[in-house]
């Protein structure tokens, strides 16, 4: 075998090869396209039989395939240009179609977001004509008829109109009448481009805000009547002021004739007896004496006292300058008690001092005397007759301290801060009406913080109390107290 027949049988292999692979392939691969597979397997078939006429001829078989070989040869040459031609059409075809699909699933999914936008949106034009609408705004669209297109309904299309002929624009509350009942809306229009339309069309979104505008309507309201109920109680309380501020004034003005009533009688009273005490009107027995020096001290205490209550009442107890004297602690004690007997005697009550030690003190002693002549007269009254009251005096290293001590009604747990506050009483059933306005304790109470003395009590309904003044003293300073009353 030459080298030619050679070249020929393996073309032959090759093409016949070709086309049983043509034929064992589905129709509906890609690579061989749907529709020209049977195209290219006669157009393979036609060299298969070229080249098996060219070998049968290079081996000297003599087989009239010759007078055929041109027709096949004339056949190939179409049959390669429609299958070249049919596999670009093919291909176009492919890519357009898939075009299409694409378009179309964008299209599907934009009308899926303007479908399910909570706003309505319109495609419309300066005469209120719909050409598109979504599905909220089709509630605002009425149905096209016979050769009458959508328009926008009745309520809205002044709006819609209003807002295509001046877009862009945005309308941020717009009042429509919708069925004659009125409604709010939002809206907005931005113009599309001409592209030939015969009128102008904007794209309208709105949406319906009466809910969100009554409800600012019903905020608006609510805070209107805020401010009026502000102003009438701003008003009622500017009144009361002006009602306090004329009570107050009437108060001190009632205060002060107060204090002039009552100090005119007690300085006559202490003046006669001072008269007296001087024996101008005439000579005293010391029986005399001794009760008009009685007299003498309780209407000086009585002024004290009088001075105090109405410093209290006037708000500036206890603000009088603080004078320091040397005083026996014990010795004041007395004094202060003294006058006291009479009204405990009177009472049936038991007044004693238990002072076995005393200190020589620079203090107010007019100031101390009024609290603890305060607190004893206190004892006396809550004591009932036959019942006993105690001044006791004990020195401690560094303070010294007076228990004014009685086994009288006692005082509940729960009253027994209050106690100290001005005007505070303890009235209940089955207990002694206090006779006084409240205003003890609490003059107490501020001449001790005035002194920097230490004022508490102890107590129990029906086991009496104990009231403790604490007095620090500085040990030196009570020392030459002491030397200095000495001298
Ligand atoms: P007043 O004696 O004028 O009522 P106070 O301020 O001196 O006012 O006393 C306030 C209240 O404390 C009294 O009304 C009384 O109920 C109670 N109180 C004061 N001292 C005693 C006491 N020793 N025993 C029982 N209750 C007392």
């Amino acid at each position: 075998m030459n080298a030619i027949t050679f070249v020929d049988a393996l073309a032959l292999l090759g093409y016949l090869g070709a086309l049983i692979l043509i034929l064992a392939t589905p129709g509906r691969a890609r690579s061989v396209g749907s529709g020209l597979k049977y195209p290219l397997a006669a157009a393979i078939g036609l060299l298969v039989f070229v080249s098996l006429s060219n070998v049968l001829e290079h081996a000297g078989v003599s087989v009239a395939l010759d007078a055929y070989e041109d027709y096949a040869e004339v056949l190939f040459v179409p049959l390669v240009a429609y299958i070249l031609f049919s596999r670009t059409t093919v291909e176009q075809l492919a890519a357009a179609k898939s075009a299409r699909e694409a378009t179309r699933r964008e299209h599907a999914l934009l009308m899926n977001v303007v479908d399910t936008a909570p706003s309505g949106v319109m495609v419309a034009d300066e005469d209120g004509r719909v050409w598109f609408a979504n599905s909220e705004a089709r509630s605002f669209v009425s149905a096209p008829t016979a050769g009458v297109s959508m328009m926008a309904t009745e309520g809205l299309r002044p709006a819609v109109v209003r807002a295509v002929t001046t877009a862009p624009v945005r309308m941020a509350r717009m009042r429509v009448d919708i069925d004659g009942e009125e409604r709010w809306f939002s809206l907005s229009a931005t113009p599309l481009a001409a592209d030939g339309a015969s009128s102008r069309q904007a794209v309208v979104a709105f949406q319906d805000i009466s809910a969100q505008v009554a409800s600012d309507h019903e905020l608006e309201q609510y805070r209107e009547d805020l401010e009026k109920q502000v102003d009438r109680r701003t008003g009622e309380l500017l009144a009361l002021n002006r009602q306090l501020q004329t009570a107050n004034e009437t108060g001190q003005r009632l205060l002060a004739n107060i204090s002039h009533e009552l100090r005119t009688p007690l300085n006559s009273i202490l003046g006669f007896t001072e008269i007296m005490l001087r024996e101008t009107p005439g000579q005293l027995n010391d029986e005399q004496r001794r009760q008009l020096n009685f007299v003498q001290t309780s209407g000086r205490q009585l002024l004290g006292m009088v001075d105090s209550v109405l410093e209290v009442a006037r708000g500036d107890a206890g603000r009088g300058a603080v004078a320091g004297a040397p005083i026996d602690l014990r010795e004041s004690l007395a004094q202060v008690i003294a006058p006291l007997e009479v009204i405990a005697a009177e009472r049936n009550i038991t007044l004693s001092c238990s002072c076995p030690e005393t200190v020589m003190l620079v203090t107010d002693a007019d100031k101390l005397g009024q609290v603890v002549r305060n607190l004893a007269t206190n004892a006396i009254k809550f004591t009932e007759p036959g019942g006993s009251v105690d001044v006791e005096l004990e020195i401690g290293a560094d303070e010294a301290v007076v228990r004014v001590a009685d086994d009288g009604i006692g005082i509940d747990p729960g009253d027994q801060e209050r106690i100290f506050e001005a005007f505070e009483q303890v009235v209940s059933e089955g207990r002694l009406r206090p006779s006084g306005v409240g205003l003890g304790l609490a003059i107490c109470k501020e001449l001790c913080d005035v002194l920097g003395y230490g004022l508490e009590v102890q107590s129990a309904p029906g086991e009496g109390s104990t009231f403790t003044v604490r007095i620090p003293y500085d040990v030196e300073t009570a020392d030459s107290a002491s030397r200095e009353d000495l001298a």
